[in-house]
């Protein structure tokens, strides 16, 4: 590894101001000096975990030793924390100074002690719960940036807000996003050049996709990347250095795609490269996933579903590598890239390592996005096969469901075979660790599709697809849903060995120097392999299911390992019966930390109750629960579960009692009597008639399932 290369470029760079030339007309931002700076997230030291993925090359491979496959034996429960949001947990913590950074679902913020577990400050920004509305994958919150001597949180109503280090009170706070009706924040800002970065969710609303940096000190914002053309008719001027970009982005676009936003946005992966000054981001899908829904054709729809550079002071373009080409399937390329130096066919390549949604892994020039390679690292039948020159991906005819006019049970679904659970790199192995989904999903456009004020924007036809009533169709379905961790070769572009797990969405993964790969699993097992052969070295039973990465920081010479806890996310909100193929779903959100020689115990586990379905009787006409079904597909199955079974975060509304009373229905959904609890007003999209015809729908499901459970 050429990390002392790495970081003389680093230096080298630190000292020339601005990468542009006419472009780089804009206030020159002074990075910080004392705290963390730029240097110290380039050659983070090895008790340190600086920044979401470690150091700026993002590998979350940690050189520490004092735990590895002899020791880890002994590794034991050193410390807890109880978190006191039941939601997803994607946190990455950050340690610097003997200090842990964490955030929990809702945004919030926790400092603790790294060696003791004491609570030194927290902050709850207060996100209103009616944000969930807008939110597509629950209330998730992936990390902190920490730079200078602040701490930066974005919250899921799009505040980017910066906290002193030492106490947790607000230096500054500054709405990131454009509106408050499309778009959340849930990813990690990043830091570097005296900016704060941080984009958007909200591909699945009416979001146009970008990348804002913030000077760190003030929050005043510096530049903004737009992943998307906006209306031509207005010109491209208001772009900046970016305009000839969005001139030939427009020309990959039909209809009027500005419309609805287009999507593309930057919800997860950013990585500062210190050896080019480069800015590398992954975009999301394009915006409605069904091309027909907003006429934009069979364009390739820039620059969605890719991977783009631009210049880290001025935010100018300087290259982009589509991926996905006219997305329709939801395969955003927001999983974390990797920045790293290997020899591929006897020369060193500064590479950039990604493994997105499509199923793809993809290794680029870092430095100009040239194609290198790309294989299949998890089935797929989207794709027949990637252009050996350009790098880019062939369509399967059947793919293109708005088309055909058929449902497209497409491999991988919009879980994607790989998404933000974030995957390791070990120079020691060479080898890239990745949690992979095999999750299949039906698309099937809706010929009908109007846009509507609120909820989910993607043109699917998601009634007509939704699991049917049928114990053996669910049992097919569950036994070809599977997840994975592989070790992947990226010169071979193979796989070195696999885990098999029962189930998909299982957590990030940690690579050591003491040939070790940690990774907790949606069944609640926090497990530790051999990085060389995948054997199983050790286990801790987290008594919930395990979605985020764990990290390793030392304190005092004593070398920890701390995992976020708490099972949740998009996967349990929408998959239905398959929810829970990895075993019972429960949320216990907490922070989990292990050294050596420790013996610590968790409380014991609340007992898991068996609900039993009593509904009542079937009252409605056949005819109101059929339009339900659509109605509650379209605007409830986002949250409350394909088919309307949850999994373990929110209400099932097939036990639901107000399911039983028409006015109770009434109230929750038109009048938003449950709003302080997320559970929003769908006045502007339902009528009365509407909420009844769901509330049929949801007593004709309760019924069902009641039938099935019985014959099981
Ligand atoms: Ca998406």
């Amino acid at each position: 590894m050429r990390i002392g290369l790495a970081i003389a470029a680093a230096l080298a760079l630190a000292g020339c101001s601005m990468g542009g030339e006419a472009e780089g007309n804009r206030a020159a931002v002074t990075p910080p000096t004392e705290g963390v700076t730029d240097a110290m997230i380039a050659a983070a030291a090895g008790g340190e975990w600086l920044t979401y993925g470690r150091d700026y090359n993002e590998q979350r491979f940690s050189p520490l030793t004092q735990i590895d496959e002899a020791t880890v034996g002994k590794l034991g429960l050193a410390w807890f924390a109880d978190l006191d949001t039941a939601r997803g947990q994607e946190a990455t913590p950050l340690v610097h100074a003997g200090v842990l950074y964490v955030t929990s679902a809702w945004s919030k913020v926790y400092a603790y002690d790294a060696a003791s577990g004491a609570l030194k400050w927290s902050y709850d920004p207060k996100v209103p719960r009616q944000t969930l509305v807008r939110a597509c994958c629950d209330a998730v919150n992936r990390g902190v940036a920490l730079y200078g001597d602040k701490v930066y949180v974005g919250t899921l109503d799009g505040r980017l807000v910066a906290l002193n280090q030492n106490d947790g009170k607000v230096a500054w706070s500054k709405m990131a996003v454009p509106d408050q009706k499309n778009y959340t924040i849930t990813g990690a800002p990043r830091a570097a050049k005296g900016l704060i970065l941080i984009g958007s969710g909200g591909s699945e609303y009416k979001a146009r996709g970008y990348l804002a940096a913030f000077d760190w000190a003030s929050g005043k914002e510096v530049w903004r990347f737009n992943t998307v053309p906006g209306d031509p008719a207005k010109g491209f001027d208001g772009e900046g250095p970016n305009a000839k970009a969005m001139v030939a982005a427009a020309k990959t676009w039909g209809g009027e795609w500005w419309k609805l936003g287009g999507g593309g946005t930057v919800w997860d992966s950013i990585v500062y490269d210190p050896q080019t000054n480069l800015v590398l981001f992954g975009t999301g899908n394009a915006e409605p996933w069904n091309p027909n829904a907003n006429d934009r054709g069979q364009g390739d729809a820039l620059y969605t579903g890719s991977i783009v550079a631009v210049d880290a002071d001025t935010g100018a373009y300087r290259w982009h590598f589509q991926e996905t080409p006219e997305d329709r399937w939801d395969y955003d390329s927001n999983a974390p890239i990797i920045l790293a130096d290997i020899e591929i066919g006897g020369q060193q390549r500064h590479v950039a390592l990604h493994a997105p949604k499509n199923g793809y892994f993809y290794v680029l020039d870092a430095k100009t996005g040239a194609f290198l390679s790309a294989r299949p690292f998890a089935e797929m039948n989207w794709s027949t096969g990637i252009d050996p020159t350009t790098g880019k991906a062939r369509i399967a005819p059947q793919a293109r469901y708005e088309q055909t006019g058929e449902a497209f049970i497409g491999l991988p679904g919009a879980i994607g075979a790989h998404s933000w659970q974030s995957m390791s790199f070990s120079p020691a192995t060479g080898l890239v660790y990745i949690p992979t989904n095999r999750a299949a999903q039906a698309y099937l456009a809706d010929k009908e599709w109007k846009e509507s004020d609120i909820g989910y924007q993607v043109g699917l036809d998601t009634g007509k697809t939704a699991m049917p009533a049928d114990n053996a169709i669910r049992k097919s379905f569950a036994s070809q849903t599977t997840g994975s961790l592989v070790a992947w070769d990226p010169v071979k572009q193979a796989a070195a060995w696999t885990v098999p797990y029962p189930g998909p969405w299982n957590g990030g993964t940690l690579a050591t120097a003491g040939n070790l790969v940690f990774q907790g699993t949606a069944k609640g097992d926090f497990t530790a392999y051999n990085a060389k052969s995948g054997g199983k070295l050790w286990s801790f039973p987290a008594q919930t299911g395990i979605v985020a990465a764990p990290m390793t920081y030392t304190v005092a010479g004593e070398q920890y390992v701390a995992v976020l806890v708490g099972w949740g996310g998009v996967w349990d909100l929408v998959a239905g019966t398959l929810a829970g193929k990895s075993g019972p779903v429960r949320n216990i959100s907490r922070l989990l930390v292990f050294k050596l020689g420790a013996n610590g115990k968790l409380p014991p586990p609340p007992p898991l109750s068996k609900m039993v379905l009593d509904p009542p009787l079937v009252t409605g006409k056949p005819e109101q629960a059929a339009r339900g079904s659509g109605l509650y597909a379209r605007y409830c199955s986002v949250c409350h579960g394909d088919a309307a079974v949850a999994g373990g975060l929110v209400p099932d509304l097939r036990h639901s009692s107000a399911i039983g009373y028409p006015e109770t229905m009434k109230s929750i959904v038109i009048d938003g009597a449950l709003q302080h609890t997320g559970m929003v007003s769908f006045a502007t999209a339902l009528r009365p008639a509407d909420a009844e015809a769901i509330r049929h729908y949801l007593i004709k499901r309760a019924n069902e399932d009641a039938k099935l459970d019985a014959r099981k």
